[in-house]
C-alpha cells in the first residue's frame, strides 16, 4: 500500500457555546467548509464535562438546517433530539444519530430530562456532512444508530478497536446510510500500538485525535489537534503514544461549490437566500 502524506496537523480551536448544553472546540478550524475535507464540513467536539442536576435540561432550542446531514455521536451522557418532520430520539453513549437535513427541517439538541435530573459527565461529537447538489432537495431523514448495531474490529497485533459507523473496515459494513461514499470510524488504540488502515486513493482523510497521543510520519499529533491527510494514497499509518481515542473521516470528495451561512449550506449565494427565505415563511416546518 502506499501511504498517504500527513499534510498538516490542525491546531486546537478555542472552545465556544452551543446553547447553554455544549461547550465544543471546532476542530476543523480554518478548513471547516472547503473541499480540503469534503464530503464533511464541521466537527464539533464537546470534551467530557461535568453538569449539576438540573429539572431544566441544557442544550438548543429549535433552529434550522439545510443542504447536509448532522451526525451527533455521544460518547457519555444522553441527548434528547426533537424535530419537524416529527423524529425525536433519545441518544446514550455509544449511540449515534444521522440526521439528514436536506431540503430543510427543524431542531432542537437538549441533554435529556432523565439524564439533567441526575446530572454527570456529557462528551459528545457533532460532524456536518455535505450532500452532493443532487440530493440536497431530498426529503428530511432520521437514522437512530444504537451502539449495539455499530460493528467493533479488532484490529491486528491487539493494536485496538474501530467501530465502523459508516463505511466498510476489514469486511465490517456501518449502518449509516450515506449519500455520497465514506468512512466514519471511531478507533481506539492502545499504548504502544502500530496500525496501517487501509483509505481509498483519491479519498480526503482527516483524524481528529479526541484522547491520547499519535505519532504519523514522525510527527505528533495530540488530543485536540486533526491530521489532514493527501488524497493520494491508500493507507494510513498510526503509532500511538498513549491509549488514544480518534475519529477517522474518510470519503470520496464531492468537489462542487460550497455556500455556507448559518445552519444552512448550499452550492450557491442564491441557494442560501432561498433556503432563508424557505425557513422564514415556514416551508422547514417549526417545534
Ligand atoms: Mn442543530
Amino acid at each position: 500500500m502506499t501511504p498517504k502524506v500527513l499534510v498538516r496537523v490542525i491546531d486546537t480551536p478555542q472552545p465556544h457555546w452551543v446553547g447553554d448544553g455544549f461547550l465544543v472546540r471546532p476542530l476543523f478550524a480554518d478548513l471547516a467548509f472547503t473541499n480540503a475535507v469534503s464530503p464533511f464540513l464541521m466537527l464539533d467536539y464537546a470534551a467530557p464535562a461535568q453538569f449539576k442536576p438540573s429539572d431544566t435540561p441544557p442544550g438548543v432550542g429549535p433552529h434550522p438546517h439545510a443542504g447536509f446531514e448532522t451526525v451527533t455521536i455521544v460518547y457519555d451522557g444522553e441527548l434528547e433530539h426533537r424535530d419537524s418532520a416529527g423524529h425525536t430520539g433519545l441518544i446514550g453513549k455509544g449511540d449515534v444519530q444521522w440526521m439528514t437535513a436536506a431540503r430543510g427541517i427543524v431542531h432542537e439538541e437538549f441533554h435529556s430530562r432523565g439524564a439533567s435530573r441526575r446530572g454527570g459527565t456529557v462528551s459528545m461529537a457533532q460532524l456536518w456532512v455535505n450532500l452532493p447538489r443532487r440530493d440536497k432537495g431530498a426529503p428530511p431523514a432520521y437514522q437512530d444508530i444504537r451502539d449495539a448495531d455499530i460493528p467493533r474490529v479488532e484490529l491486528a497485533s491487539g493494536a485496538g478497536v474501530a467501530r465502523v459507523i459508516a463505511g466498510e473496515l476489514l469486511g465490517a459494513k456501518g449502518p449509516a446510510r450515506t449519500f455520497s461514499p465514506m468512512n466514519v470510524w471511531d478507533i481506539k488504540l492502545r499504548a504502544g500500538a502500530e496500525v496501517e488502515l487501509p483509505i481509498s486513493e483519491g479519498d480526503n482523510a482527516v483524524l481528529p485525535v479526541f484522547h491520547g497521543a499519535l505519532e504519523i510520519g514522525g510527527r505528533a499529533v495530540d488530543a485536540g489537534k486533526v491530521a489532514l491527510f493527501a488524497r493520494e494514497g491508500d493507507a494510513i499509518t498510526l503509532r500511538a503514544r498513549a491509549d488514544t481515542q480518534a475519529l477517522l473521516l474518510a470519503g470520496s470528495p464531492i468537489d462542487e461549490p460550497i455556500a455556507a451561512q448559518g445552519p444552512f449550506v448550499m452550492n450557491t449565494r442564491q441557494e442560501i437566500q432561498q433556503a432563508m427565505d424557505d425557513y422564514r415563511r415556514g416551508k422547514m416546518g417549526s417545534l
